[in-house]
């Protein structure tokens, strides 16, 4: 079927999953939308029960090999998909735009960053630790790698997110399955097809599907682990369903972050920080500012100046270069951010900002709103709407905004802002999250480690800590002096 997006070298129109080194078709489809326009733009295969079994046994199969090659060259290769990727850039960045709404400079972002993390990636390892060597003894911990890894990726960055994993489980010497979300299949399953030239067969396939195939791979008896990124809810059925074959599993789960802004910020700098750490990939992001806490003395300057910014900001097709912020990815997202938006004005919030939605939009698209002092009880306070409603809130004393900043089950980001440095390290150190941001937001690093506290997730990504979650520990004690030796 034709795409929409204009076709260049090394992209074509056919959208297929990678088993076992070769392309399949499969029987049935699903259709992919461009949330911009909802036009159906391709249609990609919905693996069956024996599609994910072929493409177990394949990676099962690969595994024995691809372990014993050594690390530098494992690495090398990571580093060529890493390449590959850069490659086709424009490819990527046109077809993300085109399946997932995200205007240009996002998806550069998400791209490049993809190429950035395969690099770094590659560049780590876990050196064996000789923990005693003496005449008697040796005794060596070392990692070794798992088996096959199941990698489940959300629609709201398909592509870092997916290589989030496939470069550390590559790297760590695992063959990985990964499944893209339904909703944003396309960037991934070409992804892995384009770069199967540079792997042995089976090391790294992709299939596309629906719910169920996530259900399949977390109880799959021949996965060993599950990396798994997306909502606090699936989280849970994942870490049930992981229970039953005991599979490792990392979760990078949902969040609440959020923004405490103090006193004695400038207003006027302070607004467009605040707009895109709230506002950013159209709030579809797990680390948005999701509630923002402005000191009282600035709350009314600090508010109307955010108001004043966001009034900038261009909503549209992501294909448009002048567009800011795009659709809303999705139709049951856009129904569920709907939600939000119905029940502020139930409830009789004020918007300081948009809070009407034009459902005859030709996309899904929602205006950039923002509630000024909604309750704190508030859904919109209380959970994720994961859209661009945004609600402020009035503080005046640290403990009291602490208290409220932590009175979540989740953890995942926070944010502090403000010109006394030594206040603003504080109250960043008493919250509760898995990364706290001071004056900056997003920073992300293929060396820095990422993960949530509390609901938000378990285990983590990135940084060395990352790698070791793709292996398991590994204890090899010596005797020289006793033993079988006579
Ligand atoms: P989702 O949980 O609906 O889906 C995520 C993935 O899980 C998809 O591939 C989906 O097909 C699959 N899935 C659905 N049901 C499953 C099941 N029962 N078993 C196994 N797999 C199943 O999440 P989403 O709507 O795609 O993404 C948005 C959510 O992801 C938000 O909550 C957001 O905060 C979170 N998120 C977290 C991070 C992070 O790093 N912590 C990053 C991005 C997004």
């Amino acid at each position: 079927m034709t795409v929409e997006y204009s076709v260049r070298v090394g992209i074509d129109a056919d959208f297929v999953m990678t088993i076992n080194g070769a392309s399949v078709a499969g029987t049935n489809v699903s259709d992919v939308f461009n949330p911009a326009t909802r036009a159906v733009i391709a249609q990609v295969p919905v693996a069956s029960r024996s599609d994910l079994d072929q493409a177990v046994d394949a990676a099962r199969a690969a595994f024995t090999n691809w372990s014993s090659v050594p690390l530098s060259e494992r690495q090398a290769i990571v580093a060529a998909i890493g390449d590959r990727l850069e490659a086709h850039a424009e490819d990527f960045i046109a077809l993300l735009t085109t399946e997932q709404g995200k205007p240009r400079a996002m998806a550069e972002w998400e791209v490049y960053g993809s190429v950035a993390w395969f690099r770094e990636i590659a560049k780590q390892s876990l050196p064996e630790e000789v923990v005693e060597d003496t005449p008697e003894r040796r005794v060596v911990s070392r990692h070794t790698p798992l088996g096959v890894v199941g990698a489940i990726v959300p629609w709201n960055f398909p592509i870092l997110l997916a290589v989030w994993k496939i470069a550390p489980a590559l790297v760590a010497g695992n063959t990985i399955i990964v499944k893209p979300s339904p909703f944003t299949p396309l960037c991934d399953l070409k992804l892995v097809e384009l770069v199967q030239d540079l792997l042995p067969p089976g090391v790294l396939s992709a299939l596309s599907g629906d719910d169920e195939l996530g259900k399949w791979m977390t109880a799959h008896d021949s996965i060993a682990k599950i990396a798994f990124t997306g909502s606090t809810d699936t989280g849970k059925h994942v870490m049930r369903s992981a229970a039953g074959t005991l599979k490792r599993i990392t979760l990078e789960l949902g969040g609440n972050d959020p923004a405490i802004v103090l006193g004695d910020v400038d207003p006027k700098k302070i607004a467009p920080q605040l707009f895109w750490a709230a506002f950013q990939n159209n709030a579809q992001f797990c680390n948005a500012a999701k509630r923002v806490y402005i000191h009282d003395s600035v709350y009314d300057v600090v508010r109307d100046e955010l108001v004043a910014y966001a009034r900038t900001v261009v909503v549209g097709n992501g294909a448009n270069p002048e567009t800011q912020l795009g659709p809303i990815q999705n139709e049951p997202q856009y129904h569920k951010v709907a939600e939000y938006f119905d029940d502020c004005a139930e409830s009789g919030y004020t918007f300081a900002l948009g809070g009407s939605i034009d459902r005859a939009a030709e996309g899904w698209f929602v205006p950039v709103t923002i509630v000024d002092n909604p309750p704190e009880d508030s859904r919109l306070v209380a959970e994720e709407p994961f859209g661009p409603i945004l609600p402020l809130l009035r503080w005046t004393d640290e403990d009291d905004v602490v208290a409220r900043a932590n009175d979540t089950l989740w953890g995942l980001g926070a944010t502090v802002w403000g010109a006394d440095l030594e206040a603003v390290e504080r109250i960043g150190k008493r919250l509760e999250a898995g990364t706290v941001w001071l004056n900056e937001v997003h920073q992300y690093s293929p060396h820095q480690v990422f993960g949530g506290h509390k609901q938000s997730g378990i285990g983590a990504e990135n940084s060395l800590h990352g790698l070791a979650e793709y292996t398991n520990h590994q204890t090899i004690t010596l005797n020289k002096v006793t033993g079988a030796v006579s």
